[in-house]
């Protein structure tokens, strides 16, 4: 859908108009407002007769663009079952739900994936796709798009056709973790502490900020899964917060002379 949407709006060039385009549908009121416990906030019926959206303008200007764009996408997809009262009240965890496991989530997910769709237009994001893995392109398309870095690095952990994972960390230890469907499974979860292998433990000891070379780290450091090669790249941003990209070389399965890189 938010393909089809592109497709009529033509080529766009910096950020996505997503208020307006949220009007131009039929959403009759996009509202701003710091909100305690709920990000999002949508009011309709189950035919979408009327539309009002308020987001939660704490969490700074691009995470409320998300937070509309997400709204909108309960909106325009008619089959996501309202809550109580004819609303859809969004959490924070709402909108960075991946897996697709009951109803709930499911229609989350997809809100999730037609927000990324709409912020971030195809035509935008193919240049990062061909070049290799790095946090510099998520950055770039950050101030392109104004969107936030977590949505631009989610964006590249979906759509690159390399093996990647993005991890978020405080005081090293995982907030949470993304990686598309061909990287290896993350041995650490929520919570854990990263392990001192890891590239980003040593810039994290040494204090370090800005963004790392992505360079080559032992496997063990981040998985379990038996891999030839995995490489590392951090970006150590303020009180203890850091971005980590992961990208993995998958052992071959076919009897081609594996690339050099
Ligand atoms: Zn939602």
């Amino acid at each position: 859908m938010a393909k089809v949407l592109h497709r009529q709006i033509g080529p766009l060039t910096g950020a996505v108009p997503v208020d307006k385009i949220a009007c131009a549908l039929g959403v009759s009121e996009v509202r701003q407002e710091a909100l305690d416990g709920c990000e999002g906030i949508l009011l309709t019926d189950r035919t979408r007769s009327v539309g009002k959206i308020l987001v939660n303008s704490g969490r700074g200007a691009q995470a409320a663009r998300f937070g509309i764009a997400h709204e909108l996408g309960h909106f325009l997809l008619e089959r996501h079952v309202l809550g109580l009262a004819g609303t859809f009240t969004c959490s924070l965890t709402d909108m960075r739900e991946t897996r697709i496991a009951r109803l709930h989530e499911r229609q989350e997910v997809e809100a999730n994936t037609f927000a990324i769709g709409l912020l971030v237009p195809d035509d935008q994001l193919a240049p990062y796709l061909k070049e290799q893995p790095d946090i510099r392109s998520a950055m770039e398309l950050r101030a392109k798009l104004d969107i936030s870095l977590e949505a631009a690095t989610r964006c590249l952990v979906d759509r690159h056709e390399e093996p990647i994972a993005a991890v978020w960390t405080v005081d090293g230890k995982i907030r949470y973790a993304v990686r598309c469907d061909k990287f290896p499974w993350l041995t650490r979860k929520k919570g854990d502490l990263i392990s001192s292998l890891t590239r980003t433990a040593s810039a994290l000891a040494k204090g370090s900020s800005g963004i790392t070379s992505m360079s080559e780290v032992p496997a063990a450091a981040w998985t379990s899964a038996d891999i030839p090669e995995l490489f590392e790249q951090v970006r150590v941003g303020h009180n203890g917060h850091a971005l980590t990209l992961l990208w993995a070389t998958l052992p071959d399965t076919d009897e081609e002379a594996g690339d050099a890189d």
